[in-house]
């Protein structure tokens, strides 16, 4: 059997599946959503994506589709229907179907769609290498902090960096500091060996990777600062990451293709990797 996705209550034949063009989600960019990652059948650090999702949803004023524990159940449906054990699953909320007009309309539901996509972890060469970014202008709103799926700004910056021959933009503010990437925190180690990640504000989506990374780190004994950086500063860090629920950690070499640090990912972005994988096998065990 093909994959399924999941549309407003039926589960639909993965290229079948439709909205209606006037979905506030097709016509504004009217909603938000999640990528919470799978390992093993496993969701990882799934109550955190669905406090973000609640969080996302509230600030929209967004009703939540179902309800929380309800989401749950097809999330693990959906997932066991289409075999998932290792990649990605997405659920987005819309404000629904209504006659396109600005303002919030009265009766309309919120519609919720749900995909899922095999995805290898990055590959070996990508943790062993580390990847190139670019850093774009950051032309976002000014509430970055809600999931929002309207990514116009991500998509150009990202396209951006990839015709420059990086694997990921970082984007930059007018006044020099880099608040995170097109789909992705970023992080530095600077020469003092601190660990910088810009806080958490209306300037960023405070990632879940990010959060766990702050949780286990701390307990690790490794120096956390969450302020901002800029970019002459992450040109001058002898190491960069980034991290993000499909890439977890991944080492940053190049910077607008300036080395970082010797060029090599260094022992503490790989010593956080090993933490934040050994976090995961600790949610997998607890599951199974
Ligand atoms: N920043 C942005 C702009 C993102 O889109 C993402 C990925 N959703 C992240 C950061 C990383 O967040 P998470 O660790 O929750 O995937």
């Amino acid at each position: 059997m093909g994959r399924l996705a999941y549309v407003n209550g039926r589960y639909v034949p993965h290229g079948h599946a439709m909205v209606h063009i006037e979905d506030r989600g097709y016509q504004f960019a009217d909603g938000v959503y999640e990528v919470v990652p799978v390992v093993d059948g496993v969701l990882i650090d799934e109550e955190q994506h669905l406090d973000r999702l609640g969080y996302s949803l509230a600030e929209l004023r967004i009703d939540w589709p179902v309800r929380r524990a309800a989401l749950k159940l097809i999330l693990r449906e959906l997932m066991a229907r289409n075999g998932l054990r290792r990649g990605i699953i997405y659920f987005q909320v819309t404000r629904g179907v209504a006659p396109r007009d600005h303002k919030f309309p009265c009766a309309a539901k919120s519609a919720l769609v749900i995909t899922t996509k095999r995805l290898s972890p990055p590959s070996a060469a990508m943790i062993q290498d580390g990847v190139a970014v670019s850093t774009q202008p950051d032309i976002r709103w000014a509430r970055r902090d809600i999931k929002s799926i309207s990514l116009l700004p991500n998509i150009l910056a990202k396209q951006a960096a990839v015709e420059a021959k990086a694997f990921e933009a970082w984007l930059v503010k007018a006044d020099g500091i880099v608040t995170e990437g097109s789909s992705t925190n970023a992080w530095i180690v600077t020469k003092a060996g601190e660990v910088v990640t810009h806080a958490r504000n209306h300037d960023i989506l405070g990632g879940v990777t990010r959060q766990a990374l702050l949780e286990l780190v701390t307990s690790a004994g490794i120096k956390l600062v969450e302020r901002s950086f800029t970019v002459t500063e992450a040109f001058a860090a002898s190491e960069a990451f980034l991290t993000s629920s499909s890439a977890f950690i991944v080492p940053v070499t190049r910077i607008d293709g300036k080395a970082v640090g010797n060029g090599k990912p260094g022992p503490i972005t790989q010593k956080l990797r090993e933490i934040y994988v050994e976090g995961v096998d600790r949610q997998i065990r607890a599951a199974s």
